[in-house]
């Protein structure tokens, strides 16, 4: 089950929280066996992850097609300001469609 800890527990694996927070989750973590079943979940898949990225390597074909996808693109703007408007036009583009039709 959820709590207010839960959305931190991977930053907290991460070792990513402040030296405070840090400690107030462990703390959490040892009172809450939801918490703690959900660490130790995590922490399988983490290990699982790295086992498996041990055992496996990508073809070279495979990679060279990630490489490409992650490229800019060419021509797609990279100014901070083109971001900052299109988040303002879809922000009025929801505040326009408020309040939603229902079925
Ligand atoms: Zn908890």
């Amino acid at each position: 089950m959820a709590d207010e800890f839960t959305s931190k527990l991977d930053a907290y694996l991460d070792g990513e929280l402040a030296a405070a927070d840090m400690k107030a989750l462990d703390a959490h973590v040892r009172a809450c066996p939801a918490c703690a079943a959900d660490v130790l979940g995590r922490v399988q898949m983490k290990r699982a992850i790295k086992s498996a990225s041990q055992r496996y390597e990508p073809r070279s074909e495979f990679r060279a097609k990630i490489e490409r996808r992650l490229k800019p693109r060419a021509g797609f703007p990279k100014d901070p300001l083109y971001f900052r408007l299109a988040g303002i036009a879809k922000h009025r583009i929801y505040v326009a469609r408020w309040p939603p039709h229902l079925p």
